[in-house]
């Protein structure tokens, strides 16, 4: 039974649960770890005892300032269970039992609190328990760390206080580290903490059991309104009513001697994916000295040799843990004595490429099925680093034969990076803006992440696979070398020391995070190994990596329903879009092929002519090279639509800037100096971007539609001649009315209807329109009835939509994303409410007035996973995006059509 009395006809709430009677899918109010503590118990795996105080206490606690009525009746029942499992009762003199106190939430987060261990300690139980164990040393160690944990964790006191006492004493010892410390330097160290204690908090160490549990809960509860955690759940827009669980366990001792131990692990490898058993341990130590680096951990085979039994079942637990939850899985464990203790199991993070294999890996292995393993991989995230640059062997072999080598440390996070060495966050956040950096420092702490994610590589002197660096480095994609205990790390100076050299701040080095090799000098990078084999530069049999990548983007393939095309505007990018499974290009901007310099006099002859004649003079010299680009274009696309949209931005925009430029335009083309100003003046406009542009241009000057089309429509009748498929698609940018659509179209069509007769060619080609002004998107039925297709212009349609100026915005959307009064750039993820609103009543209404009307979108959401996700939702025909974003938005359409079939992100 458990607490539930009446109080006002409700019955009291539970509160507590003990591990035994929660599972995995109760994170909302178990908390992610807490869920996971239960689920292991639920499977019989050895877990100390232990209960889960609920999220809703914690918001109750968040609102009244106080335990909610029943908590403290149901604690300490909970409490006798763990007393009764363990044989050992809290706050007894004889036979004391110790708890830890873990905090956890549903999403894991900077800000929350720390676990603090060895809870029930005092003057007096510190002595049993030094009396049961036969070990005062470990004793004490408990103690010490139970002092500077509360002090720290749950009072405030800057953490370095207690160390700097600590690192005295372990000065004085001869081997130096905190294990070389004997009983009489701990009582001495314990002394010094109880007086700091005494001196930053005003009032003793409380020696009471049950205060020191009390306080440590309410500093859960406390920290969940901490200013550090509000501020990323307002970043990340996680909502703030969640609360966070208080995680009571009874404590297992890692610390007794040299048969005990404390470890972390991975059930695959997290950096490369392939299926081995990856972890690392410390002998003799507690809680986070394995992640903290506090002395650099050994590698999990040599636990095999220590320790064989323990080892043996570590093994076999873990991998009953990854069958059950069907993931990677992230654990932590202690063996007290030979005995192995589980203590926490979670989702792995990991990079993209591990992502990629352990996918695929767990379909053959029968684990998940494909659907769930396109859910596994990450778009925005993963597939960017696995098409991220890698070295170039040549330049690397040659570094190397220079003896450049410098290090090799354990490679934490793939990829490849050269830049200058900066020594602290702030410096490299400070050199970042003058281009790439590389941090280095002897290991990182949360203070540094803005610095990491600053710099294009990291560098760490100690530390694993688990280190706080390589966990930041797998989920943020930041190469990184960790535990490089070949380089000496000065900062004090602003230098390392390694294979004799010196390092010095702003000193260029490369590290390569596949091998861990630290490199002085920059190398050059190449494509990823996935682009170099769809170009033919590596076989395909030659690229494990490569066929884990062509298996996986096949079924997404098979998968979405989402069309996927390229915004392409010469024939190398189009060649790429294919490369990376393109089927169209969905935005060929045509202006970019005025600017090439033997082109551009003549488009600014055009803008100068004041009269018909002369313009189409010069629009004349530009028809044979626009000719060319789009049949190097249609070549490329051979049978796939190709979207052409003619002219689009402001005039002015082609014309000399300076004075110097103008004299030298005057020179070339035979304007004098004073016309080309003039003209330039007159072009000059207060709002260009509402100004003379898109289809105004075009009906202004139908003479440069007409080249165009012309441009198009023969580069189509010649390829059709020699045998290609092509399909073009001629699109009217910023139609705001339906007339202004039927003006252009008829200029396009009659362009058409002559040049295919000069051919002799017949051609199917299709007018439509961008949709980018709002006053199209509600007249959108009306304009459907002259356009063939629509392509919602949304990086356009969001400027005028939200009346923010693309070009300005930068300033004030920091701030308003700062204040969340926007959640993300809405030039970035599709203002699904408002602008996306637009998109769906236009593509609705539009789809009334033409039943077949093809529709897609070609800004610059078009590769952003979650406005993928809603084309999809309403409907669209297609998405198109700049070409390396190609697979992600394959695997983001695929994504968006299982979720809509209720196929799980996660296996459990
Ligand atoms: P985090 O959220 O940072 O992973 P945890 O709550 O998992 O923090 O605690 C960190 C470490 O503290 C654990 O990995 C484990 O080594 C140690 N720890 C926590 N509870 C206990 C316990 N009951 N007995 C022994 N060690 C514990
Ligand atoms: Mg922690
Ligand atoms: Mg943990």
């Amino acid at each position: 039974m458990q607490a539930a009395s009446q109080r006002d006809g409700e019955p009291m709430k539970k509160y507590v649960y003990p591990f035994a009677e929660g599972n995995v899918r109760m994170r909302d109010l178990l908390g992610g770890k807490g869920a996971n503590l239960c689920e292991m118990t639920r499977l019989g795996l050895p877990v100390p005892p232990g209960f889960v105080i609920t999220t809703e206490a914690c918001n109750y606690y968040a609102r009244n300032q106080k335990f909610p009525p029943g908590l403290k009746t149901q604690l300490s029942e909970a409490l006798t269970k763990i007393e009764r499992k363990a044989g050992k009762r809290f706050g007894d003199v004889k036979e004391p039992l110790l708890l830890s106190v873990r905090s956890g939430s549903k999403f894991s987060m900077p800000g929350m609190m720390d676990t603090v261990l060895n809870i029930g300690l005092n003057d007096e139980t510190v002595q049993t328990l030094a009396r049961m164990t036969g070990s005062e040393r470990f004793a004490l160690d408990a103690y010490r760390r139970l002092i500077s944990m509360f002090g720290r964790i749950v009072k405030g006191i800057d953490g370095k206080k207690f160390e700097s006492i600590l690192d005295i004493y372990k000065a004085k010892t001869v081997g130096g580290k905190d294990t070389d410390l004997d009983a009489a330097a701990l009582k001495a160290i314990i002394v010094e903490y109880k007086a700091l204690y005494r001196k930053a908090v005003g009032s003793d160490f409380p020696s009471s059991p049950g205060e020191q549990l009390d306080q440590a809960i309410v500093a859960v509860f406390k920290s969940w309104t901490g200013q550090r955690a509000v501020d990323y759940r307002n970043i990340k827009g996680i909502p703030h009513d969640l609360g966070t669980a208080a995680n009571i366990q009874a404590m297992v001792f890692g610390n007794i001697g040299t048969d005990s131990a404390t470890g972390v692990g991975f059930t695959r490898d997290p950096g490369i994916g392939i299926k081995e058993f990856f972890a690392e341990y410390l002998t003799n130590a507690q809680g986070e000295d394995v992640v903290a680096g506090i002395r650099t951990p050994k590698p999990i085979s040599e636990l095999r040799k220590e320790m064989p039994r323990a080892y043996a079942q570590l093994r076999k637990v873990t991998a009953q843990l990854e069958k059950h939850y069907r993931d990677i899985q992230d654990f932590e464990f202690t063996i007290e004595r030979g005995r192995l203790f589980m203590l926490q199991t979670r989702t792995g993070q990991r990079t993209g490429i591990a992502a990629l294999r352990i996918a695929v890996d767990m379909v053959h292995e029968k684990l998940i099925t494909r659907d769930e393993a396109i859910m596994r991989v990450n778009p925005g995230q993963h597939i960017p680093q696995i098409l991220a640059p890698i070295f170039d062997r040549a330049d690397k072999d040659k570094a190397l034969s220079e003896g450049r080598l410098l290090a090799k440390g354990i490679a934490a996070g793939p990829g490849a990076a050269s830049g200058r060495v900066m020594f602290t966050a702030t410096a490299a956040i400070k050199a970042a803006s003058e281009g790439p950096v590389i941090l280095v420092r002897e290991e990182t702490s949360p203070d540094d992440v803005k610095g990491m994610h600053a710099s294009k590589g990291v560098l760490t002197g100690r530390g694993g696979q688990t280190s706080h660096a390589a966990v930041v480095a797998r989920g943020s994609g930041i190469p990184t070398i960790v535990g490089c205990e070949a380089i000496r790390v000065d900062e004090g100076s602003a230098s390392f020391v390694a294979a004799g050299k010196t390092v010095k701040e702003g000193d260029d080095v490369s590290i390569d995070g596949f091998t861990g090799e630290v490199l002085l000098g920059r190398i050059d990078t190449k494509p990823s190994e996935i682009l170099q084999v769809l170009r033919g530069g590596i076989s395909k049999k030659d690229s494990e990596l490569y066929r884990y990548w062509d298996e996986f983007m096949g079924w997404t393939d098979r998968v979405r329903k989402l069309g996927v095309r390229a915004n392409a505007d010469v024939p190398e990018d189009a060649k790429n879009a294919m490369l990376f499974g393109a089927e169209g290009i969905g935005l060929c901007r045509t202006e970019h092929m005025f600017f090439a310099e033997e082109r551009l006099p003549f488009m600014q002859e055009m803008i100068i002519a004041d009269n018909e004649v002369d313009r189409r003079r010069a629009l004349s010299k530009l028809l044979p090279f626009q000719r060319e680009d789009f049949k190097g274009l249609f070549r490329e696309m051979e049978g796939h639509s190709v979207t052409i949209r003619t002219l689009d931005p402001p005039l002015h925009e082609f014309l000399p800037k300076t004075k110097e430029d103008a004299e030298t335009l005057s020179r070339k083309i035979g304007v004098p100096v004073e016309k080309i100003l003039t003209k330039s003046n007159e072009l000059h406009e207060f709002n260009p971007m509402l100004g003379h542009r898109g289809c105004r241009l075009g009906i202004t000057y139908p003479e440069i539609t007409e080249m165009q089309a012309e441009a198009i429509i023969s580069a189509a009748c010649e390829l059709k001649k020699e045998g290609v498929k092509v399909m073009p698609e001629i699109m009217i940018p910023l139609v705001g009315f339906v007339s202004e659509l039927v003006d252009q179209k008829k200029v396009v069509d009659e362009t058409a209807r002559r040049t295919m007769a000069k051919y002799g060619v017949k051609l199917d080609y299709k007018v439509g329109t961008m949709i980018e002004v709002p006053r199209a998107a509600v007249t959108a039925g009306e304009i459907a009835k002259v356009a063939e297709f629509f392509s919602f212009g949304t990086n356009d349609l969001t400027q005028m939509a939200l009346g923010f100026s693309r070009d300005d915005s930068g300033k004030f959307t920091r701030v308003y994303l700062d204040k969340s009064i926007l959640k993300t750039d809405p030039f970035e993820s599709l203002d699904q409410i408002g602008v996306g609103e637009l998109v769906k009543m236009a593509t609705e209404s539009g789809r009334r007035g033409r039943r077949n009307l093809k529709v897609g979108i070609c800004g610059e959401h078009g590769g952003d996973p979650s406005s993928i996700e809603f084309c999809h939702e309403i409907g669209l025909d297609y998405v198109s995006c700049s070409p390396f974003r190609v697979p992600v938005a394959r695997l983001a359409a695929a994504q968006a059509n299982l979720r809509s079939k209720g196929v799980a992100d996660r296996g459990v």
